[in-house]
C-alpha cells in the first residue's frame, strides 16, 4: 500500500520538473522572440507593397527616392501611414525656383527683363503662389506649375536633400535615430525594392551578391537616384551611382566587384575624374561597373580581374566633396542602383 501511494508522489514530481527545465526556457525563448519581432515590427514601416508603389510614383514626380519618402513618412507619423496620401507628402520634398519677366518695348522690338525671382521652399508658399488649394498633391501642384509656360514665367521644381527636410520638420533625436536606421538598414530595398526582379544578378561565383567595391569603407554618402525628366520644366537631380566614403578613404583600395575584363582606364575624366570600368558577362547579361574620383589607377585596359582583384585607390578627382568612391553599375546598358547588389 505504502509503496502504490508513494508512485504516483515520484511521477508526479517528475512531470514538474519536466515541465520546469523544458517548459521555462521555451517560454523564455518564445517571449523573447515575439518581442524581438514586436520591437523589429515597429521600427518598420507598416507600408503594404501596394503603397509603395504609390510611393514610387510619388517619389518620381519630386524628384526624391522612394525610400526617402517612405521613411520620412514613416518616422514622421509613427509608422502609421493606413490614411497618408503619398502624394501628398511628396509635396514637403519640393523647392520650387521661379522667375518673373516683363516685356519692355523699344523702338528697335523690345526685350524681356526680370522683375523678380526667388525659391519656394514650404508646400504652403507654393501652393500660395500658384494660387491652388492648400493640401493640394503633386499631381495638382505640377499641373497648376504648368500653366505658368509662358515667356513671363520660369517655374522650376528641385527635390530637398531628406537631412534637410528632417531638420526643416524639426525630427526629435529619436526620429533622426529611426530615420538613419531605416536609410542604412537595406531593408526597405529587401521588403519593396526591385531588385528582385532583375532576372540574374547573381555574380560568376554564384554567391548572389557582387563584391564590396572599397573594402575599408562602409558609410553610404550618397545614393542612387533615377534622373527625371520634370513634366513641365525638365529641371532633373539624378545620382547615377552610389557614394561610398568613410575614415581614412584617400588612397584606400578600390576593387573590382566581379570577375571581368577591364574595358578603359580614363586618367582625365572630367567630372568623373581618373576612373575605370570593368565588364563582367554573366550569362548572356552584359554588367558594366565603373568606380570613379580614383586618386590612382591600378589597372589596365583588357586586363583581366577577379573579385576583390584591386584596380585604383579612391580618391577626389574630379568632381566631388571629399575623398570618395562613386561606384555605378550598368546592367544590358541599362544605370541601376549597385547598392542592393553589393555584399
Ligand atoms: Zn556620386
Amino acid at each position: 500500500m505504502e509503496n502504490n501511494r508513494k508512485r504516483p508522489k515520484k511521477k508526479k514530481k517528475i512531470v514538474k520538473r519536466a515541465v520546469i527545465v523544458i517548459g521555462i526556457p521555451v517560454l523564455i525563448i518564445i517571449i523573447a522572440f515575439s518581442a524581438m519581432l514586436t520591437i523589429l515590427a515597429s521600427f518598420m514601416p507598416s507600408a503594404a507593397v501596394s503603397m509603395v508603389d504609390d510611393y514610387k510614383k510619388a517619389a518620381e514626380l519630386a524628384g526624391c527616392t522612394w525610400q526617402e519618402l517612405v521613411v520620412y513618412d514613416t518616422v514622421r507619423f509613427h509608422n502609421d501611414l493606413e490614411d497618408v496620401n503619398p502624394y501628398l507628402s511628396a509635396v514637403d520634398f519640393m523647392k520650387m525656383y521661379y522667375e518673373i519677366y516683363k516685356y519692355v518695348e523699344t523702338e528697335d522690338g523690345g526685350y524681356w527683363t526680370l522683375v523678380s525671382s526667388g525659391t519656394l521652399i514650404t508646400p504652403e508658399s507654393i501652393w500660395r503662389w500658384l494660387r491652388i488649394p492648400k493640401d493640394s498633391d503633386i499631381n495638382a501642384v505640377l499641373e497648376a506649375a504648368g500653366k505658368y509656360a509662358r515667356p513671363e514665367f520660369v517655374v522650376q521644381f528641385s527635390p530637398k536633400e531628406l537631412d534637410d527636410l528632417i531638420i526643416e520638420k524639426k525630427f526629435t533625436e529619436e526620429q533622426i535615430e529611426w530615420v538613419d536606421m531605416l536609410m542604412t538598414s537595406g531593408a526597405l530595398d529587401e521588403m519593396f525594392g526591385d531588385v528582385h526582379d532583375l532576372p540574374d544578378y547573381i555574380d560568376s561565383a554564384g554567391t548572389g551578391y557582387f563584391g564590396w567595391p572599397a573594402p575599408a569603407l562602409h558609410n553610404i554618402t550618397s545614393k542612387f537616384a533615377v534622373a527625371r525628366k520634370h513634366p513641365v520644366f525638365g529641371i532633373t537631380r539624378a545620382h547615377n551611382g552610389v557614394d561610398i566614403s568613410g575614415p581614412g578613404a584617400m588612397g584606400s583600395p578600390v576593387c573590382a566587384i566581379d570577375d571581368g575584363v577591364v574595358i578603359s582606364v580614363n586618367l582625365n575624366g572630367g567630372e568623373r575624374g581618373i576612373n575605370v570600368r570593368v565588364q563582367h558577362n554573366i550569362g548572356d547579361d552584359v554588367w558594366v561597373s565603373r568606380y570613379q574620383h580614383l586618386s590612382a589607377a591600378k589597372a589596365t585596359v583588357g586586363q583581366k580581374v577577379t573579385k576583390g582583384t584591386v584596380i585604383g585607390a579612391v580618391g577626389n578627382s574630379g568632381i566631388g566633396t571629399g575623398p570618395h568612391l562613386h561606384l555605378e553599375l550598368t546592367y544590358n546598358g541599362v544605370l541601376i542602383d549597385p547598392l542592393p547588389l553589393i555584399k
